[in-house]
């Protein structure tokens, strides 16, 4: 169990007799790895990342050691307690077991082993301390990942707001000037033309902010598994067709044409909001990604299964990322283009829960190609 561990090495000092090599050999026997060392300066350069414990004869006490000992213990990260085994005898010391006890209990967690002491104590007390270590070990790596987490989370949160503020501030701007007109009885401000750039662009911004708001909510939905489907009959075609036409102004907008290549109609059993959802974030992607270029959109039927395919002919993905960009707030795209790295993980996740699938295929500067497949109904 901690062979091959390089974090659970047993450090032993016993620079006199043979007690370092015999208790180096007993150990290494019954699985454990474990390593003699000549000075404690050599056991301290191993301290920081292969210690599992530290087997130390009390002769090797001295005052110097016993210093330089307590001044690494007290830098240790909270997380980590050091198991120290003492191996004491009745011969007169520098210091009294009882002494070093006191000295280390601040520091490290420390364990008495008598000598002359039978093998199976020895194994005994270091699987003890191994297992004490290896919790350590566990906590440490739990604080990491709940630190990457808090960063993570952290690092959302400021996109997040940054994605909030860009509609938000375009509305507050177009309110602002109708106020200020209305303010000095300017009555263009009820011209027929500007009333309706106004509310076109308010139903854009507006558009935009319950679109992040709900991939918000669905991330909360999907971490805590509540994210649940309502199936029903479904014409894939047509629902392909009634998300183009939602999102016709932004193709328009973006000067991007669009074919299709469906030939058929292909019914499939899903939650149509949802696989709205999928198409629309791939639609989405393909307009903010696609240099404004043409985009197909092909679907077939192909082993009981519909596939679709939406390829641009944008910036194109690096291979490496292909795997990735389908995961939380992952993004493979410089800071120029806005986003918060959660469309293509919302729709992986929806798909699976259709038991279907999601791939990339992509040449940088070239264009990508998304396809999704999932079970005929
Ligand atoms: P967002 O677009 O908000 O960043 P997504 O989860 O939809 O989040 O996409 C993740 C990343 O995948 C994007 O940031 C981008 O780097 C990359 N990507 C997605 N679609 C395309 C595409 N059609 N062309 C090039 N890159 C894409």
């Amino acid at each position: 169990m901690y062979r091959n561990n390089p974090d659970f090495e047993v450090l032993i000092l016993a620079p006199t007799g043979r007690d370092a090599e015999a208790a180096a050999e007993v150990l290494t026997g019954a699985g454990i790895l474990a390593r003699p060392y000549v000075s404690l300066s050599e056991v301290c350069e191993r301290l920081g990342t292969y210690s599992g414990a530290l087997l130390i004869a009390e002769e090797a006490m001295t005052v110097e050691n016993a210093d330089t000992l307590e001044k690494v213990l007290i830098k240790q990260q909270a997380w980590s307690s050091l198991p120290i085994i003492l191996m004491t005898s009745h011969a007169e010391r520098i210091f009294s077991a009882e002494k070093i006890i006191e000295m280390f209990s601040r520091t490290g967690s420390i364990s008495i082993l008598e000598r002359p002491f039978r093998i199976v104590t020895l194994l005994a007390t270091v699987r003890l301390a191994m297992k004490t270590r290896q919790r350590q070990y566990q906590v440490r790596d739990l604080m990491k990942q709940q630190e990457l987490a808090v960063n993570q989370r952290d690092e959302f949160l400021s996109i997040a707001s940054h994605e909030l503020k860009t509609p938000m501030t375009s509305l507050k701007l177009q309110v602002q000037t109708r106020k200020k007109l209305l303010e000095r009885g300017d009555k263009s401000v009820f011209d027929p033309d500007k009333v309706t750039s106004l509310i076109e662009i308010t139903d854009r911004q507006v558009n935009r902010i319950s679109r992040l708001v709900d991939d918000m909510l669905d991330i909360s939905r999907i971490v805590n598994g509540k994210l649940s489907l309502n199936l029903e009959e479904v014409e894939l075609r047509q629902l392909v067709m009634e998300v183009y036409k939602n999102l016709a102004h932004e193709f328009e907008t973006a000067d991007c044409d669009v074919t299709f290549r469906m030939e058929e109609e292909i019914l499939v059993r899903c939650d149509r909001y949802r696989m709205e959802q999928v198409i629309t974030n791939l639609f989405s992607n393909a307009i903010k990604y696609g240099a404004c270029k043409p985009v197909t959109v092909s679907m077939v039927r192909e082993n009981n299964h519909a596939v679709v395919s939406v390829t641009d002919s944008g910036m194109g993905i690096a291979e490496e990322n292909y795997d990735r960009i389908f995961d939380r707030f992952e993004r493979a795209t410089g800071g120029s283009i806005s986003g918060l790295g959660l469309g293509l993980y919302i729709t992986k996740q929806i798909l699976d829960m259709h038991k279907g699938t999601i791939s990339v295929k992509s040449t940088l500067g070239k264009g990508s190609t998304f396809t999704f497949k999932i079970p005929l109904s």
